[in-house]
């Protein structure tokens, strides 16, 4: 899918939002709503989104949307580190299947790094297990400030 494009609310994020589709939760306020990443990069991969959004990407998004958003991006980045101890935290967020997007629904990266452990390569990871996501999301839930 490219930049160009509409909205489909059939999207996963959009399930997880409605409560339609699974999610080890992690973090969630008015505006935002952090998960753990099924196909992790890293342990400790988590994904921030806005709640209250069409926008496909990053371009698309409201400002005061996107300052929400970041907000969220760092007490959750923050709860990472406090939880998991990793040497770097890598952010990203891709806009266009040709980026690397593969969920059209505006959503931010946050993947804990360590000294000498390569990156997971972007969506080409195993599924995590279940029960582990899970531990973590509450790890790392417990570290929000
Ligand atoms: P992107 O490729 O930037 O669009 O990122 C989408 C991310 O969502 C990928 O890292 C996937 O591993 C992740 N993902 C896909 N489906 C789910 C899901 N049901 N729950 C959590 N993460 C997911």
């Amino acid at each position: 899918m490219s930049l160009d494009g509409t909205y489909d609310d059939g999207n996963i994020f959009a399930k997880i939002l409605r409560g339609e589709a699974p999610a080890a939760k992690v973090f969630e306020d008015d505006h935002v709503l952090a998960f753990m990443d099924v196909f992790p990069q890293a342990k400790g991969h988590t994904l921030v989104i806005p709640k209250h959004s069409s926008a496909r990407n990053l371009l698309e998004e409201e400002p005061q949307t996107l300052a929400h958003l970041f907000q969220g991006v760092q007490r959750v980045a923050r709860a990472v580190r406090a939880a998991l101890r990793p040497d770097g935290l890598t952010i990203t967020q891709f806009n266009g299947a040709v980026s690397g997007q593969t969920v059209f629904h505006l959503h931010v990266h946050i993947i804990p790094r360590w000294d000498g452990v390569p990156l997971g390569r972007h969506g080409e990871g195993g599924m995590a297990d279940a029960g582990e996501l899970k531990t973590l999301a509450a790890e790392i839930a417990a570290k929000i400030s």
